[in-house]
C-alpha cells in the first residue's frame, strides 16, 4: 500500500503570502528552464486547440461533434450513438492515465497542460504588457484614475475580452463547422442557440482567467481536492531543502554565510513574488501548490546570482526531503513501482485492449430493422404482407452504394429491389415491405417466422451486415 502524506500548512513563513493576505496576487514574472518548457508545451497545446478544427480530412472538417445530427467525425471516421460506449472508454483510458501520471510525478498535469492554468499564464502576460510588471501594477492599482490608468486597464480588457471570443469560437467550432460558425458570427446570422455558447465559453474563460484565476485551481476544481489522497512519498513534488536552506537570512554575496549559521536561503522572497497561487514553498507541501515550478526557476537564478548550487527550491519527493543530505544521492531515480501505480497501468492496458478490439470491430455501416406493428396488409396476390422502419447508415466518410437483401429458408420475398447511394456519413430511413408466398400449408396455423435483412457493400463485397427481424402472420 502506499503511504498516503498529508498535505498541511506549517505556520512558518516570516511574512503573511500573498494568498494568506487575500486580495489580488500580482506574480511576478521571471525566466527560467521550466518557464520554457511550460510555454512550449503551452504553445503546442494552444496550436492544437486552434488549429485542428480548420483541418479538413476528406473534404470534411477533421475533428466535429454535429450535435443536430448526432454524428462525430474524427480524421475520415465517423462515429455514432451506438459508438459512443468507446467513446467511454476513450475517456477512461484518460482518466486512469491522470490518475497514474499524478501518483508518478504529482500536479505536472495543472502546472504544464491544464487550459485553465494555460490561459491565466496567457492573461497574466497580456496583463504585464498592458499594466507593467508586478510592482507596476501595485502602484496602477492604488493609483486614483487617470487617463493613462484608463488605457492601460481598458487595453488589458480589450486583449483578455478578444482571447476569451477567440477561445469560444475555437470551442464552439468543434460542434459546428467551423467556417460556417465564423462567417456567421461575422454576418450576424449565427443561430441564438450557437451564439449562445460561443459567448458563455468566451465570459468563463474570462471570468476564470482573468479575475478568478488561482481560485479555480485552489477552491474549485475537484482535482485538486482529491490528489492529495494520491500523493505518496514517491511523488514528484517541488519541495524546499530545509536542511540547506535554513536557517534563512540576508547577507551579503562575499559573506561566509555558514560562519553566521545561516542556510543558502537568503529569504528574498522571489519564490512567493513568482508564484501564481501566491503560497510560500518554503512552509512545506500545500494543496494550493499546482506544480508550476516557477519557484523552481526563481529560486535557481537567485542561486546563480549568490554563487550557490541550485536546487534549494526543486523536483523532490517527500522520502528524499526526509533524507539526511549526505543520504540522498544513495536513493537511485527512477519510478518506484507501488500497489495504486501498477493497478492504474493495469486498468489502462485492458481498458485500451477493450477499445482496440472494440475499433477493429467496429462495422462500415449500420443497419437496424422496426417493424411496424400497425401495418399486417395483404398485397394484390392475395400475400400477407409486413412492413418495417430500416435505417441504413454510411459510417465511412466517402459515398457508397449498398444492395438490401433478404436472407430466409422459408417463401419470404422483398416486394422490390433495393439499391442505395448514401452520401458519407449519411443516415437513410426507409419502409420496406416484406411478403410471404401464400400456399405454405405450415403457415396456415398463424404466426411468426426469424429472418435476416442483408446490407452489401456493392463496391466492397466483403462488407456486409445482418439485422435480424420477424414476420408476423395470420391464419386464414
Ligand atoms: S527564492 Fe530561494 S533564496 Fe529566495 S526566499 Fe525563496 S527559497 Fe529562499
Ligand atoms: S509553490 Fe512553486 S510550484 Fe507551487 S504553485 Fe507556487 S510557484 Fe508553482
Amino acid at each position: 500500500m502506499s503511504e498516503h502524506i498529508p498535505v498541511q500548512q506549517l505556520p512558518v513563513s516570516r511574512k503573511l503570502t500573498p494568498a494568506e493576505r487575500g486580495g489580488k496576487i500580482h506574480t511576478r514574472s521571471f525566466s527560467g528552464v521550466f518557464r520554457r518548457l511550460r510555454i512550449s508545451i503551452a504553445g503546442v497545446l494552444a496550436l492544437l486547440f486552434f488549429g485542428t478544427a480548420w483541418i479538413n480530412w476528406d473534404g470534411h472538417q477533421a475533428v466535429l461533434w454535429d450535435l443536430s445530427e448526432r454524428k462525430f467525425y474524427v480524421f475520415g471516421t465517423t462515429f455514432l450513438p451506438e459508438d459512443f460506449l468507446l467513446l467511454a472508454f476513450a475517456m477512461s483510458i484518460s482518466a486512469f492515465l491522470l490518475l497514474a501520471v499524478t501518483v508518478i510525478a504529482g500536479r505536472v498535469w495543472c502546472g504544464y497542460a491544464c487550459p485553465q492554468s494555460t490561459w491565466t499564464w496567457a492573461f497574466m502576460w497580456m496583463e504585464k504588457i498592458t499594466e507593467g510588471d508586478s510592482y507596476q501594477r501595485v502602484k496602477l492599482d492604488a493609483a486614483p484614475w487617470s487617463l493613462n490608468k484608463l488605457l492601460r486597464r481598458s487595453s488589458k480588457h480589450i486583449l483578455w475580452l478578444a482571447a476569451s471570443l477567440a477561445t469560444g469560437i475555437a470551442f464552439m467550432g468543434y460542434f459546428m463547422p467551423v467556417r460556417d460558425l465564423v462567417s456567421d458570427l461575422v454576418t450576424v446570422q449565427l443561430e441564438g442557440n450557437y451564439a449562445f455558447w460561443v459567448f458563455f465559453i468566451a465570459g468563463m474563460t474570462y471570468l476564470n482567467g482573468g479575475w478568478l484565476r488561482e481560485k479555480v485551481c485552489t477552491h474549485m476544481c475537484p482535482y485538486a481536492r482529491f490528489q492529495s489522497v494520491m500523493f505518496d512519498k514517491d511523488t514528484l513534488i517541488i519541495g524546499y531543502d530545509a536542511q540547506r536552506g535554513e536557517s534563512r537570512g540576508a547577507r551579503r554575496k562575499e559573506e561566509d554565510h555558514r560562519a553566521k549559521n545561516l542556510g543558502d536561503c537568503i529569504d528574498c522572497h522571489m519564490c512567493v513574488q513568482v508564484c501564481p497561487t501566491g503560497i510560500d514553498i518554503r512552509n512545506g507541501l500545500q494543496m494550493d501548490c499546482i506544480g508550476c515550478a516557477a519557484c523552481v526557476d526563481a529560486c535557481d537564478s537567485v542561486m546563480d546570482k549568490m554563487g550557490y548550487a541550485r536546487g534549494l527550491v526543486s523536483y523532490t519527493s517527500e522520502r528524499l526531503l526526509e533524507l539526511p543530505s549526505a543520504q540522498r544521492s544513495a536513493i537511485k531515480p527512477g519510478i518506484r513501482w507501488r500497489t495504486s501505480l501498477v493497478a492504474y497501468l493495469v486498468a489502462i492496458a485492458v481498458l485500451l485492449a477493450i477499445l482496440a478490439l472494440g475499433l477493429q470491430a467496429r462495422e462500415q455501416m449500420a443497419l437496424s430493422a422496426y417493424r411496424d406493428r400497425n401495418v399486417l396488409r395483404t398485397n394484390s396476390l392475395g400475400e400477407q404482407v409486413n412492413v418495417y422502419r430500416l435505417k441504413l447508415t454510411n459510417k465511412t466518410q466517402q459515398i457508397q452504394t449498398y444492395q438490401l437483401t433478404l436472407a430466409s429458408d422459408k417463401p419470404l420475398y422483398l416486394t422490390k429491389a433495393y439499391q442505395l447511394t448514401l452520401a458519407a456519413g449519411e443516415r437513410l430511413e426507409l419502409p420496406v415491405a416484406v411478403a410471404l408466398k401464400h400456399h405454405d400449408p405450415i403457415h396456415n396455423r398463424g404466426g411468426h417466422i426469424n429472418f435476416n435483412f442483408q446490407m452489401n457493400n456493392v463496391n466492397q463485397p466483403e462488407q456486409t451486415i445482418e439485422q435480424s427481424a420477424s414476420f408476423i402472420y395470420q391464419t386464414k
